[in-house]
């Protein structure tokens, strides 16, 4: 019998494989290819227009590191958009806060989210459970734009790489109508690429530069990412007030006593420490 790979190349000579046990779907939906796969090391996960989106093995870090962050720098965080993120695994982890009053979530792709309750129940598990959490099938910029000013504490940006549906999502028009809808206490946190390759460092910047035009704060921290190109991942922090370091409000978070396995409070600080080659990025460009 033959064996059957996923793969996914990272630049023009870099590939990335994972062994699958077997294909559990495949399907073209208006806005993109979805595909699900079984695999003994990263268990079930899935992939739109062959790049890999979740696996059940490491999505706690990325779905962690996107919510975390922000609530322990404002435990006042009320109001969430979540723009993307049909996985679900965002909003389980936003859902974790008893002080979070209502969630939007919109996706562009209803059948990532259904196909996600069928076969990822571990980052589904709270779509269409949890009474504060409303869902949108439509385009993120779209939604933004018709959004009231100030209805948000918080917008995580959890889309795919910007191409095809996810682009418009990685444009100046998006990121000022964050900043429009967002409160004067808003955090806005961008899904922001990776550093190390030559093709994603560029679209990091391009994103960062944006963001950096729109907010009077914006920081970048990173976390291991095992299954995405390069394992070095990047999220943006941008916000009108809140400095993530300085204004961290940790004693609060830790007595919550949420039990995590990638994110810590002594972690929170670290993530904002960059490698030097990062940090020469950011301020000097490519
Ligand atoms: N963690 C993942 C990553 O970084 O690769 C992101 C996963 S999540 C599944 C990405 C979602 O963004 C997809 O479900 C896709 O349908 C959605 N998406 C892409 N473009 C969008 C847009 N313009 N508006 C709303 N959702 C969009």
């Amino acid at each position: 019998m033959t064996d059957l790979w996923y793969s996914e190349f990272h630049t023009d000579d870099v590939k990335f494989s994972i062994k699958v046990n077997r294909q559990l779907c495949s399907e073209q939906t208006p806005f993109q290819r979805i595909d699900f796969f079984e695999s003994d090391t990263f268990g079930v996960f899935f992939t739109i227009d062959g790049l890999m989106m979740v696996t059940q093995k490491d999505e706690f870090a990325y779905h962690e590191m996107i919510t975390h962050v922000p609530f322990a720098v404002n435990p006042d965080i009320r109001r969430v958009l979540i723009v993307g993120g049909g996985d679900g695994g965002t909003a389980r982890e936003v859902c974790r806060y008893q002080t979070v009053e209502h969630i939007d979530l919109v996706d562009i792709d209803e059948r990532v989210v259904r196909l996600c309750q069928k076969y990822l129940p571990q980052t589904a598990c709270v779509l269409d459970k949890d009474p504060r959490l409303q869902m949108h099938f439509e385009d993120g910029l779209a939604f933004v734009r018709a959004a009231q000013a100030g209805s948000y504490d918080l917008i995580l940006v959890d889309s795919t790489d910007p191409v095809g549906p996810g682009e418009g999502l990685f444009t100046t028009d998006f990121y000022t109508n964050c900043s429009r809808a967002l409160g004067g206490n808003g955090i806005l946190i961008n899904q922001h690429e990776s550093p190390f390759y030559t093709h994603y460092a560029h679209e990091m910047l391009r994103a960062h530069k944006k963001i950096s035009d729109t907010f009077p704060i914006a920081q970048v921290y990173q976390f291991h990412m095992p299954t995405y190109p390069s394992g070095h991942w990047l999220f943006g922090f941008a916000s009108k007030r809140f400095d993530p370091i300085t204004d961290f409000r940790c004693e609060e978070w830790a007595a919550l006593g949420l039990k995590t396995r990638y994110y810590n409070t002594a972690l929170h600080r670290a993530a904002f420490a960059l490698p030097t080659y990062v940090r020469e990025l950011l301020e000097h460009g490519e």
